[in-house]
């Protein structure tokens, strides 16, 4: 279609497809490693190659794509990294379900076999979450995509571990982790999700060996104590001074254990006397360690109880707790039960409930690492934004926890650690090694876990840019510009990223780190399958378009809120995109070119006003994205395009639009609007890009994609283009005279079509100027059949009254209200609301609707009331104006 000339409705679904394709053909989104621009760069948050578009990708990726469509523009050379995660256990879980549709399990396969049927599945559906990001507009540069399972990945990862074994900051050893029994592998501490539930306190008596009496002990878990291998005492407490050289005796097993002293033991809790199972429990893991005491594993890794349990030996850990409290009970030793609410870990996958328990792990040494990642955001070398999430950064990192990286399943990078069948021998190699170095033998077998996923993730900044190899874009483009993610991941992922960063690059991963809210339903509940309320990012994507879904995302996020979403929002700002498409229509029918070079002393108020605010609101777009105020620059853009360029001025300017054609001041206004048009529609690109790339293709005088525009520059250019403050202050009295006008006809209930008879008094001889000088786009716009502008003097009689600044405006009603009528009607819609007044007053006087009616409901009907109210108030008020006019 020739430009110029634009269809009525705006249809997003063919617009979309059809530039997307368009981009991606011309190379649009391609970084340059070599390029000698500035460079801005942002790696993504790598979805799971299992994930589906949610709220909280759409958000995630809606903002990082309008920052780099905006640093595009601004001429940066912008790479968007983009990549999916394997996701370990997640990937697993998907696949094996699907076997197990098919009947097969994954162990029947074995494990080569496995994997292979993972990465089928991967081909088949690995795929799909970048198809969504793509309907979603996002602008990743896809050419170097990078997948965290891939050869060049995988490559770092392995140097990345041989280097952290030999450094000492990797080690092998036996610790208490947290074990899922039925996902059957270690968990890191942030895999467990904590609930707090309602349990138990159980109170033991362990005998002393003297038969001297009994120390009670307090636990939740009665099943560990078969594993007990000590009981500890704070040595401060002075209830246990007495007790010297003396043994404690285990019930039920008759285990003789020491009584130790440990300040680890709080005085507070129970009766400050504390039994010490060292497999079963990271605290007494650490006083066993610390007193050398023996460890006892009772509960094995699927979730039943040991030999070492005795006759409890097989039984599954729960149904071993009753045993043991009955028996406890039958023996006298159970003291008493107390009902308990406490914090239990969970599996974060599958919500089993975790078991503390002992085995042999990998763990990176982390607080060597730590250190350099602090200090980095301690001197302001990466910012957290908003700050508030530095605080929580530093205390985790302060007390960070050695990280257990070795999981057992088998999706992931397998661990590059050998052991010699014949004489022991560890091997940590980068390269499969063919012999053992110390025996020569060739019986060689791999360590069988793999690497957490978060492992791999945490070189994401620099292994999808080619690390360990010295690349150009590695060059270019590390450290980068920004990190945009939600606050769930700072842990697992920021902070590791962080650490690896500085210790491999020996510079960090980010300049700044973007934190933003969570995606919330209506009435700020977090969104979730079983409530209902989930949002699906694609159904909106189909029913309102990308650009509606995009805006409105970015219109809410603003830092540290949380945003409420809704399908009506989205549907609202989908009339946006239509008035944004109606006004350029309307545009594109007046202008075929750019026009003629703008004399800004030849041309009309409305022309220097818009042209003046089109310069404010560049200045503020820019500053709100520089400093991720996503919401603060959608706003100010939707104001300016609704009520600025299309409310004030393309009405102002209709008629020198609808005048004579070649006249000079036709010519000025159509050189302006196409300028206002064309800034307005690159400032709309990043946030908006189909229907901006839509509406630039038929903009007269524009060649190729928007997305190779020119940002409008916030200084006045070479064609005088400034701040006009002068313009902006009459605009500002003409538009409040108008507005009052407009009121006036409101309230009176005039008829827009009918013409009125206004007159402006004011003491001011300056206002009064301006006023006259602008009397056409009064006449104009406030649809006055006269106008008259005069000193202060007497007040017209039947006359309705504003006032604005340095001025009164009287509206003549004379002849055009019939007074009797509108008090009558008035009186009867007084009548109306008194009404539904009184019906709203009965409800909230009624104490079974407030006790029982939900907080939100409550609070609905108080603010309607309040609302009617108001409406009644004002009614009442224009009821006895117009009572006064039937008297004069
Ligand atoms: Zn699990
Ligand atoms: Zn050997």
């Amino acid at each position: 279609m020739s430009s110029g000339s634009i269809e009525k409705g705006y249809e997003p679904h063919d617009v979309e497809k059809c530039w997307y394709a368009y981009w991606e053909k011309e190379g649009l989104f391609a970084a340059d490693e070599k390029s000698d621009k500035k460079s801005y760069s942002i790696v993504i948050p790598p979805p799971n190659v299992t994930g589906v578009l949610h709220m909280g990708h759409a958000l995630n990726n809606t903002m990082q794509d309008i920052l780099c469509r905006y640093r595009r523009l601004r001429g940066d050379n912008v790479l968007w990294m983009p990549g999916t995660g394997h996701a370990g256990i997640a990937t697993q879980n998907v696949v094996e379900k699907s076997l197990a549709k098919e009947g097969t399990k994954r162990q029947q396969l074995g494990r080569e076999k496995f994997i292979e049927e993972v990465w089928k599945w991967r081909e088949e559906y690995g795929s799909a979450i970048i198809g969504q990001l793509k309907r979603l507009g996002a602008s990743c540069d896809w050419q170097r995509e990078r997948f965290t399972m891939d050869e060049g990945l995988s490559k770092a990862v392995r140097r990345v571990f041989v280097k952290l074994h030999e450094e000492g900051l990797i080690y092998r050893g036996n610790y208490i982790i947290n074990w899922c029994p039925r996902c059957l592998t270690a968990l890191s501490d942030l895999e467990v999700e904590h609930e707090e539930l309602d349990g138990q306190l159980y109170y033991i008596k362990y005998p002393l060996s003297d038969g001297s009496g009994a120390l009670t002990i307090a636990t939740t878990r009665p099943e560990t104590m078969l594993g007990d291998t000590a009981v500890a005492v704070n040595p401060d407490d002075e209830r246990y001074q007495h007790i010297k050289d003396v043994d404690v005796i285990l019930p039920i097993v008759g285990r003789v254990m020491p009584l130790i002293r440990d300040k680890y033991v709080e005085t507070s809790f129970g009766t400050g006397a504390l039994k010490v199972t060292p497999a079963h429990d990271p605290n007494d893991f650490d006083i066993g360690t610390r007193h050398k005491l023996d460890i006892v594993k009772v509960i094995d890794d699927d979730g039943r109880m040991t030999t070492d349990a005795g006759k409890y030996e097989g039984m599954e850990r729960f149904e071993c707790r009753k045993a043991v409290v009955a028996e406890l009970q039958e023996t006298g030793a159970l003291e008493k039960i107390e009902p308990h609410a406490h914090g239990v870990g969970h599996c974060y996958r599958c919500k089993t409930v975790v078991e503390p328990n002992l085995s042999k792990q990998w763990f990176v040494k982390a607080a060597p690492l730590a250190k350099k990642a602090i200090s980095a955001v301690e001197d302001g070398r990466t910012r957290i934004i908003p700050d508030t999430w530095s605080k929580t950064y530093f205390e985790w990192m302060y007390n960070i926890r050695d990280w257990c990286i070795s999981r057992q399943i088998w999706w992931g990078h397998r661990i590059p650690a050998w052991t010699c069948m014949d004489c022991d021998e560890a091997i940590v190699s980068e390269e499969t090694p063919a012999s053992c170095g110390k025996c020569g033998s060739s019986g060689l077998v791999q360590e069988t876990d793999v690497l957490d996923t978060w492992f791999s993730s945490a070189l994401w900044p620099f292994s999808t840019m080619g690390w360990p190899e010295e690349t150009p874009l590695l060059k270019t483009f590390y450290p980068t510009t920004v990190l945009i993610t939600g606050f769930d991941i700072l842990f697992f992922w920021v902070a590791r990223m962080m650490m690896m960063g500085l210790h491999f690059m020996d510079d960090i991963p980010f300049q700044d780190v973007y934190v933003h809210a969570l995606v919330r339903d209506e009435q700020g509940k977090k969104m979730s399958k079983s409530k209902g309320n989930v949002i699906d990012p694609l159904e909106m994507i189909d029913r309102y378009g990308t650009d509606a879904f995009r805006f409105t995302l970015a219109v809410f996020a603003a830092q540290g809120r949380d945003i409420k979403m809704s399908e009506s929002r989205i549907d609202g700002y989908r009339h946006f995109i239509n008035k944004i498409w109606n006004s350029a229509r309307f545009a594109l029918m007046h202008i075929d070119s750019p026009g003629k070079e703008i004399d800004v002393d030849r041309i009309s108020l409305a022309d220097r006003w818009i042209l003046s605010r089109l310069k404010r609101i560049t200045r503020s777009v820019a500053d709100a994205l520089d400093t991720y105020k996503f919401n603060e620059s959608a706003s100010e853009l939707y104001n300016f395009v609704w009520h600025e360029f299309c409310d004030w001025y393309l009405e102002a300017v209709k008629p020198i639009l609808y005048g004579k054609k070649g006249s000079e001041a036709h010519d000025a206004t159509r050189s302006v609007l196409w300028r206002v048009l064309r800034d307005t529609i690159i400032l709309l690109h990043p946030f908006i890009p189909f229907v901006t790339e839509e509406i630039w293709h038929k903009l007269p005088g524009t060649e190729g994609s928007v997305m190779k525009a020119v940002f409008p520059s916030d200084q006045p250019d070479a064609e005088c283009i400034r701040h006009d403050r002068e313009a902006e202050e009459i605009m500002e009295k003409v538009t409040e005279v108008i507005t009052s006008i407009r009121n006036i006809r409101g309230e009176m209930n005039i008829p827009p079509s009918l013409s009125l008879s206004v007159i402006v008094q004011s003491q001011d001889p300056e206002t009064r100027a301006i006023i006259e000088q602008q009397r056409e786009m009064i006449v104009d716009l406030a649809r006055l059949e006269s106008f008259t502008v005069e000193e202060t003097g007497v007040r017209p009689k039947t006359a309705a009254t504003a006032i604005v600044s340095n001025a009164s405006v009287f509206v003549l009603l004379e002849g055009v209200v019939d007074f009797s009528k509108e008090a009558d009607r008035l009186a009867k819609e007084i009548g109306k609301l008194e009404k539904e007044l009184s019906g709203i007053t009965k409800k909230l006087g009624n104490s079974g609707f407030l006790e029982k009616a939900p907080e939100a409901v409550i609070a609905k009907v108080k603010a309607r009331y309040d609302e009617l109210a108001e409406k009644r108030d004002k009614t009442e008020k224009n009821l006895e104006r117009v009572k006064g006019f039937q008297e004069n």
